[in-house]
């Protein structure tokens, strides 16, 4: 018999608005309210309280949490802010641990992220919030899993708790010296290498593939290309000897959050019966990013962290060729310096028709996602891709490479079996790939009825979370017989 309120706990290192590097934090914040709004699920979700976020509107327990790992005393103060009877959002404060200025890039991150998953479990305790489900996501999670099978094995107020462990992003695994396993109070029984040992070190997300009673990724099309050695960054043979246990549920987005129709940063608001206003935007786009203002333009957007991961090479390679066809390019993103570099080169080559703005900044992300006609993203991998479906959202169309959640989410102009294409898809990750799908955009959108249709049918396509809210409670519901079963 499952219960009939599920008590789900979702643990992460980003949040949205209060965390945010990409994806992930919009999936955390969003999901977790998809799931309280099915009516049958009480969500706990917990995060690090990193030493920028805001604490207005947070309220403090009145207690802290104490723990301890390997013998040294920790105690943590919760932080919360309580949005309905079924959904909370915590988090942990520990000042010098975890409330430094940046979420990540220490050499002690490896313990951080132990630490807080030592205090999310400590801290379910502290609250008597029994979780019939714990859901990690990515590798700063994954020693949840292991505790769980571990120090608080025979813990029995855990006994009932299933685990999920979610993979948004492969590329980025948590691997550190075997050298911290004493102080993250694990013992080096669990040095092995179907377990979490990786080359003599540790891998933080291996440990989560190989402890959790059930790993899902972001889409269906990653779940199945992770078994590959072409996309399972190396843990290929073990995802697929998992593979029973690992599943595909692709994103979504708050479509109150992402409405062009209600969107403030917008100039000028918009939805399917008025698309027409769609062109202020770009007009006030092209003012913004000092390029010329020309409503026949085509102005191309990426909003993108700048990695490898994403193809913006293949962008940078393509600039002359995207310019010689009249496109403007607008860029918003961070990241490696080597992109950041190239993008301010080829801004200043080519000042009419490429505009970048290297920084981190959601209002004009929202004015590219409305002012552009197309939405680029070349990527080598995409575990689900929100960018994509925002893109939709605002009306503008993705020409994006045919991989992971872009498989999933995007619908060639040229596909025979569909009749409401919502964007243009190349195969081959290079330059010569992305702009002769380029080059078919640009023919469709002289087309103006066809383009028009374009527009509504991205629209009109439904990515908001009821779908993949209900997919994840069935996945709870698996996860729960699985762990009873062992
Ligand atoms: P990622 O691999 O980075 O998670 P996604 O497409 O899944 O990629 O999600 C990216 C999210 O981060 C989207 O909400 C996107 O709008 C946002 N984003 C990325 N870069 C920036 C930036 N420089 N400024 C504002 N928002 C950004």
């Amino acid at each position: 018999m499952l219960p009939e309120k599920l008590k789900v706990i979702h643990l992460a290192s980003e949040m949205a608005p209060y965390a945010k590097t990409g994806g992930l934090a919009d999936v955390v914040a969003e999901l977790p309210r998809a799931l309280s709004g099915l009516g049958n699920v009480d969500c706990y979700t917990v995060t690090p309280k990193y030493g920028f976020i805001d604490e207005t509107n947070m309220k403090e327990m009145p207690f802290d949490v104490y723990f301890t790992m390997t013998g040294i005393s920790y105690s943590v103060k919760i932080k919360y802010i309580e949005f309905n009877g079924s959904l909370s959002s915590f988090f942990i404060e520990s000042k010098d641990i975890l409330g430094r200025d940046n979420m990540y890039g220490y050499a002690d991150d490896g313990y951080r992220f132990a630490f807080f998953s030592r205090a999310v479990l400590e801290m379910a305790k502290a609250l008597n919030f029994k979780p019939d489900v714990i859901h990690c996501h990515d590798w700063h999670t994954a020693m949840v899993p292991v505790y769980l099978k571990t120090i608080y094995r025979d813990d029995p107020f855990f006994k009932d708790t299933a685990t999920v462990f979610t993979i948004h992003n492969l590329g980025y695994q948590g691997i550190f010296s075997k050298e911290l396993l004493p102080f993250l109070d694990i013992s080096w029984d669990e040095f092995k290498v179907e377990k979490l040992e990786y080359w003599d070190n540790i891998n933080f997300i291996k440990a989560g593939i190989s402890y959790s009673d059930i790993v899902s990724t972001v889409s269906r099309q990653y779940s199945k290309e992770i078994q590959t050695p072409d996309y399972g960054e190396t843990l290929d043979r073990l995802l697929s000897q998992r593979k029973d246990f690992l599943f595909g549920i692709v994103n979504g987005i708050d479509y109150d959050i992402w409405n062009p129709a209600t969107d403030k940063a917008l100039v000028c608001n918009y939805d399917e019966t008025s698309i027409e206003d769609k062109v202020k935007n770009k007009l006030a786009l092209q003012k913004e990013m000092g390029l010329p203002e020309d409503h026949n333009k085509i102005v191309a957007g990426v909003v993108s962290r700048l990695s490898y991961q994403k193809g913006l090479d293949i962008i940078i390679n393509s600039a002359y060729d995207i310019a010689n066809l009249g496109i403007q390019l607008v860029v918003l993103g961070t990241g490696e310096e080597f992109y950041q570099n190239m993008f301010r080169r080829i801004a200043y080559e080519l000042p009419d028709n490429v505009s970048v703005m290297l920084e981190f900044n959601d209002p004009l992300a929202r004015r590219i996602y409305a002012g552009s006609d197309i939405f680029l993203m070349p990527s080598r991998y995409e575990p689900c891709g929100l960018s994509q479906i925002i893109a939709m959202r605002y009306g503008t169309v993705p020409v994006v490479r045919r991989t992971g959640g872009l498989v999933d989410t995007v619908i060639d102009y040229y596909d025979q079996n569909s009749n409401s294409p919502t964007g243009f898809c190349f195969d081959e990750a290079s330059s010569y790939g992305m702009m002769s799908a380029i080059r078919n955009a640009v023919n469709i959108y002289y087309e103006k009825d066809n383009w028009k249709k374009l527009i509504l049918n991205c629209l009109r396509a439904d990515f908001s979370w009821k779908h993949s809210a209900r997919e994840y409670l069935e996945l709870y519901k698996k996860a729960i017989e699985i762990h009873r079963s062992l």
